[in-house]
C-alpha cells in the first residue's frame, strides 16, 4: 500500500495539460486562457458622458445656483449613438443623454438633476437655466481611461469568467485560446447493476456510481461519456476497457478488490500498464491507477461512497492538470471537532463531515466546529450528499477526542480560493 500523497504524484506524474484550442468566447467560462488577450481598441472608444444632462463649458457656470442660475441657449441633442451636430461655444449647452460623445468645446457634463428646461423644454433652440457650477472633466468618461489600444486585458493562465467574458466582447475577441475540456469516459463494472429506470431484480441493484461519477466530472469541468455497464468476467471489461485510447481519460468502478470476480485489475494489466492498486486510506483502499494505450485510468472502488472519494482525491486534480490549472488542491481549514472518532491507526481516513464557523471562538483556537455529516459506511452516499468536507485523519493515530483539531478538506469550496 503507498501513502495517499505518494498516490497522488504518481499520477500527478502522467498527467499533462492539454492542447490549447480556439473555442467561441462564450464557451470559455470557467477554461484556463492558453494565450494573452490584447485589445484591438481604446475602452471606451471616445469621450462620453456618464451622465444625462447638459454639456458645457465650466466657464459659463461659474457661481451658478438654484436661485441664481446661468441661463444657457440649448443647441443640440445628442443621444447615446450619434455623433453631435454641432459644438459647444460660450453661453450654449448641448442636451446629452449617457454614453453619447461629448461634442467638441465643452468640457463638462451637468446632471439633468441640477438643471431646469426653460424655452422648448430645454430642448434644443430652447434655453436651459443651470443651478451648480461646474468643474472641467465633471461626468466626463475619457477615451481609453479602462483599456488602452494594444494592452493586455487578459493573461494566459487566467480563467474566463463572467467579467473576462464582457471584457472580451469588449475588446473584440469573440475567440479565444484556451486548454480544452478533457473527454473522459466513465465505466461501471459488476453483474449486479441495472440502469436507473429499470426496477432491480432479485439481487440487483442500480448502477448509482456513473451518476454521481458523471457529475463530479461535469463539476471538474470534464466532459463524461457513459460507456454503461461491464459485466464481470475479463472478456467483457477487457472490450469496455480496449476503448480508453478514445478518450482523454478514463474512470471505472467497482472490480478491484478480493472478489473472486474482481478482474479489472487483472484486464488493466493485461492491456495496459499499473502504477498502483492500494492506497492507505479509508474509505475505498484499492483505488487503482494505471495507463491504457497511453491513456490514464482510474479504476475506483465499487461503494458508491468509495468512489467519489476516490474521484475527488485522484481523478479531479487530474482533470484539473488537464485543463490547465496549477491550483489543483481544495483549501483546507482546520477545525474543532464536536464529537470522538476513533480509527484504525494504519491508514488515512476522509470521514464525511460538515464544517461550521464556531458560534464562539476562543482567541488562538479554530474558528471553525466539525462534525460526521451522518453514518460512515462507504455504501452509503447520504452522509456524502451531507458533507460539505472531508475530515483527513492522518495514519498513525487510532483516536481522536472531541475538541481536537482536524483538517477538512474544504468540498464547498474551488480550488484556488484562499
Ligand atoms: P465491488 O468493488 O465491485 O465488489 O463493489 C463493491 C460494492 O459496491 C458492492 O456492494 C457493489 O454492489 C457496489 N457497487 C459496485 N458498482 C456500483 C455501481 N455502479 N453503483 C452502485 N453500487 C455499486
Ligand atoms: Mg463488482
Amino acid at each position: 500500500m503507498i501513502s495517499v500523497e505518494e498516490a497522488q504524484a504518481q499520477v500527478l506524474a502522467r498527467i499533462t495539460r492539454l492542447a490549447p484550442q480556439r473555442i467561441d468566447a462564450l464557451d470559455a467560462l470557467g477554461c484556463v486562457l492558453a494565450t494573452d488577450v490584447v485589445s484591438d481598441i481604446d475602452v471606451a472608444p471616445f469621450d462620453n458622458s456618464a451622465m444625462d444632462g447638459y454639456a458645457v463649458q465650466a466657464a459659463d457656470t461659474v457661481g451658478a445656483t438654484d436661485e441664481a442660475p446661468v441661463i444657457l441657449r440649448v443647441v443640440d441633442h445628442i443621444a447615446a449613438g450619434i455623433m453631435p451636430a454641432r459644438d459647444v461655444a460660450r453661453g450654449e449647452a448641448s442636451r446629452i443623454m449617457t454614453g453619447a460623445p461629448v461634442p467638441v468645446g465643452a468640457d463638462s457634463i451637468v446632471m439633468v438633476e441640477h438643471t431646469a428646461g426653460l424655452e422648448n423644454g430645454g430642448s434644443t433652440g430652447g434655453t436651459v437655466a443651470i443651478g451648480r457650477p461646474a468643474t472641467a472633466g465633471d461626468h466626463i468618461r475619457r477615451r481609453g481611461e479602462d483599456v488602452r489600444i494594444g494592452d493586455v486585458v487578459l493573461r494566459a493562465g487566467e480563467v474566463v469568467g463572467p467579467a473576462a467574458a464582457g471584457l472580451l466582447a469588449a475588446v473584440g475577441a469573440a475567440f479565444v485560446e484556451v486548454y480544452r475540456r478533457p473527454v473522459i469516459a466513465v465505466v461501471s463494472t459488476g453483474d449486479e447493476l441495472v440502469g436507473v429506470t429499470d426496477i432491480p431484480g432479485p439481487g440487483q441493484i442500480r448502477n448509482s456510481n456513473s451518476y454521481s461519477l458523471a457529475a463530479q466530472v461535469l463539476d471538474a469541468g470534464g466532459i463524461p461519456m457513459m460507456l454503461g455497464i461491464a459485466r464481470d468476467t475479463e472478456a467483457a471489461t477487457r472490450a469496455v476497457l480496449e476503448r480508453a485510447p478514445e478518450f482523454d481519460l478514463m474512470v471505472s468502478t467497482g472490480g478491484v478488490s478480493m472478489g473472486d470476480f474482481d478482474v479489472v485489475k487483472d484486464v488493466l494489466e493485461q492491456i495496459g500498464e499499473m502504477d498502483f492498486w492500494k492506497v492507505a486510506m479509508r474509505p475505498g483502499a484499492p483505488q487503482t491507477y494505471g495507463t491504457i494505450g497511453g491513456t490514464p485510468f482510474f479504476g475506483l472502488p465499487g461503494n458508491p461512497t468509495s468512489t467519489m472519494v476516490g474521484f475527488e482525491l485522484f481523478v479531479r486534480p487530474a482533470i484539473r492538470k488537464m485543463r490547465g490549472f496549477t491550483e489543483l488542491a481544495r483549501p483546507r481549514t482546520h477545525a474543532l471537532l464536536v464529537e470522538d472518532i476513533r480509527k484504525k491507526s494504519d491508514r488515512r481516513y476522509f470521514m464525511r463531515g460538515r464544517i461550521e464557523r464556531a458560534a464562539t471562538a476562543s482567541p488562538g483556537a479554530p474558528a471553525y466546529e466539525v462534525g460526521l455529516s451522518g453514518a460512515q459506511s462507504s455504501a452509503m452516499l447520504t452522509a456524502m450528499h451531507h458533507a460539505n468536507c472531508l475530515i483527513s485523519l492522518p495514519e498513525g493515530e487510532s483516536s481522536f477526542a472531541a475538541g481536537s483539531v482536524v483538517e477538512c478538506i474544504r468540498l464547498d469550496m474551488e480550488e484556488g480560493t484562499p
